[in-house]
């Protein structure tokens, strides 16, 4: 199911810019940077279909997701070198579910003093209120770069 205004739905299917463009198709699954103000070099795993809820994944995609995560945090280490690669999903929007997004974000010290210390879901609010987005040409580098790696981990 494609719905017109989901987020999700509408980068995948290219009715929304989407910087740095999808960087893995699976069957079930994309992966692309993070739009918004997530440091650089954080992932985006989602469902191709409308799917809202782990609970909700059918037989293939449950399959592939262990793949696809393990694929997208060795990008995300090869290229950030980060002390941490959180994976997490919060999926909830103002009115109900949304489509189901997994980021895989490298955190580094840095990115961490940067937000004055804090850790975990502390450090992805300071930095989701800060509006902090990384810079486009650096976006489309790391895209560059993770394109050519993820052909060399999962044979895309
Ligand atoms: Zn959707």
């Amino acid at each position: 199911m494609d719905v017109v205004g989901c987020t999700g739905c509408d980068l995948l299917a290219g009715r929304r810019e989407l910087p740095g463009g999808i960087l893995l198709r699976t069957r079930s699954w994309a992966v692309n940077h993070a739009v918004g103000p997530m440091n650089l070099g954080t992932l985006i795993v989602a469902p191709r279909e409308h799917v809202v809820a782990v609970a909700d994944l059918d037989d293939a995609a449950t399959a592939e997701l262990g793949h696809v995560l393990r694929a997208s945090a060795r990008v995300v280490e090869t290229l950030g070198r980060p002390d941490q690669t959180y994976v997490c999903s919060w999926s909830h929007g103002a009115d109900g579910r949304k489509h189901l997004h997994i980021a895989v974000q490298p955190v580094t010290a840095a990115v961490v003093a940067r937000y004055g210390g804090v850790r975990s879901e502390q450090l992805q609010a300071r930095m989701l209120a800060s509006g902090d987005e990384p810079d486009a040409d650096d976006i489309a580098r790391f895209c560059d770069q993770a394109r050519e790696l993820f052909r060399g981990v999962i044979g895309s």
